[in-house]
């Protein structure tokens, strides 16, 4: 497709203190904060944006004199359209229209017979309770991340206090200190999406974290909410022992008001659920949790949720849990990869933890019934976490292996099709593990292996060990014999 200025669909959003500017083609995108320190981003390399990003200064300008005037941001639109049409022919663009303002960046994943695969994160603060980042912000980091699914989960708690912080991010945003709707973070992001048309599905959350009465309960993320402000319960900062006594099952109110809505429950983060630091072989499941779990009050797990807990994982699987791998994150996002690159992971990835769920079709309705039926994988660094089916058919998706026999050898020809990378070993004719050849296949790579074997006509079938992709708890990671096999006949 040819550019024209109907196919130009520069985006402009303006803040407190910053302003970007997407461009979205085929080919390459530009991301600039240009007041409040410049950031650019720019994918492909062009004539055209070389010479926007030459520009840069005149926008940061203009637009500031344009904001003083208090006129509408059309005529920043027009002045960007000015700069690119000045510098750029019509013809020097190809376009590929999308209806998402940003590109998405990568985790290209192949869907499973039946169902879409969708990335999400269920586990997102804001500013509306202990987070740093606005609701539009989130939702601007998860499409740079190429999310299908976020839920907005601000802690229902924090509205009755005023921390001094938080107190100050809101005032700065304007934004009342105390007794707003709970519903209101999520509905920012819900208009947001709709405002730049977006495909991100938002699912209204929230989170239900009693710790000041209950700090032996851990954490929920309730999902699929109607209206969380039904959920508010009392809970105390520094509660007396006659509140104490008095409410300690308080919280329960909060759980049944999600259960009504018929919500989705997830116990988070198992492995600090108390006030200690991470201790990830020391999960909590007391009696009260059996208790719950009983009563339908729990149908999913964070396997990683600021650690990857073992121990949560053996239990899970015991209770068929939903599996989920989610950030929790409170920081802004350029903040939180690079806490979490420095987190000891081997083999760190571009990419932030996420839950991948295939479901029938992209909508929240289906979404909702694919977490009840724990159609669910985590996807941690290279790491695929979750039932051997599904783990099975991404990978029979992903790859394509040809099978070669000649007189003395075996030659195996993977391609990969997908964005994830795998450890494949290969057991060939019997070898034992020490000897089983071992490669990594990395995204959109071909690789051709040839082995040489004695007794080939033997051979009548490949097994590839993925040691990637893993379908049982495991105390270490880089993981060691833990990856399921794959099967292939001659
Ligand atoms: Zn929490
Ligand atoms: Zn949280």
């Amino acid at each position: 497709m040819i550019l024209d200025s109907s196919h130009f669909l520069p985006y402009m959003q303006v803040k407190n203190d910053h302003f970007f500017i997407f461009l979205t083609m085929s080919n390459f995108y530009i991301l600039l904060h240009l007041k409040g320190g410049l950031n650019v981003a720019i994918r492909g390399f062009h004539h055209c944006v070389a010479v926007l990003f030459d520009f840069r200064t005149a926008f940061a300008v203009y637009i500031e004199v344009i904001m003083k005037n208090r006129i509408k941001s059309l005529f920043g639109f027009a002045f960007v359209l000015v700069i690119g049409f000045t510098n750029c022919t019509k013809s020097e663009f190809l376009i590929e229209i999308s209806n998402s303002h940003i590109k998405r960046e990568y985790a290209e994943i192949p869907n499973l017979d039946g169902f879409l695969t969708l990335k999400g994160d269920f586990h997102i603060h804001t500013v509306f309770s202990d987070g740093e980042a606005t609701p539009e912000e989130r939702v601007d980091e998860a499409i740079l991340d190429g999310l299908d699914i976020i839920a907005i989960t601000d802690h229902i708690e924090y509205w009755v206090w005023v921390d001094e912080k938080f107190g100050k991010l809101r005032r700065d945003l304007g934004l009342p200190e105390r007794s707003f709707s709970l519903n209101l973070s999520y509905e920012i992001a819900q208009r947001y999406v709709n405002k730049i048309s977006s495909d991100l599905i938002v699912i209204r959350g929230a989170e239900i974290a009693p710790d000041d009465m209950n700090p032996e309960i851990g954490h929920f993320n309730v999902l699929f909410l109607d209206d969380v402000d039904k959920l508010r319960y009392t809970n105390f900062w520094n509660p007396t022992e006659a509140q104490k006594i008095r409410y300690k099952y308080s919280y329960m109110d909060a759980l049944r008001a999600a259960k009504a809505q018929g919500a989705f429950i997830l116990f988070n983060h198992p492995g600090h659920a108390t006030d200690n630091v991470s201790r990830e072989n020391d999960v909590l499941w007391n009696s009260e949790h059996e208790m719950l779990f009983e009563q339908g009050f729990i149908q999913g797990v964070e396997l990683y949720g600021w650690g990857y807990f073992p121990m949560a994982h053996h239990y899970a699987i015991e209770k068929n849990l939903t599996l989920f791998g989610n950030t929790d994150i409170h920081d802004k996002m350029e903040v939180y990869k690079q806490l979490w690159w420095m987190d000891g992971w081997i083999g760190k990835q571009q990419h932030r933890p996420m839950t991948l769920v295939f479901a029938r079709e992209r909508s929240v309705e289906a979404i909702r019934e694919a977490l009840f039926e724990r159609r669910t994988l985590v996807y941690l660094h290279q790491y695929l976490i979750g039932e051997e089916k599904y783990l099975k058919e991404i990978f029979e998706k992903s790859v394509e292996i040809t099978l070669i026999k000649t007189e003395n050898e075996v030659e195996i020809i993977l391609k990969n099709y997908s964005n994830l990378s795998f450890n494949i070993r290969i057991d060939i004719g019997n070898l034992n593990y020490y000897f089983q050849p071992r490669y990594l296949l990395q995204p959109r790579e071909t690789q051709t292996i040839t082995h040489k074997i004695n007794n080939v006509m033997d051979v009548d079938s490949v097994n590839f060990i993925i040691d990637n992709l893993i379908n049982t708890p495991t105390d270490v990671f880089p993981t060691v014999n833990k990856g399921i096999t794959y099967t292939l006949e001659f």
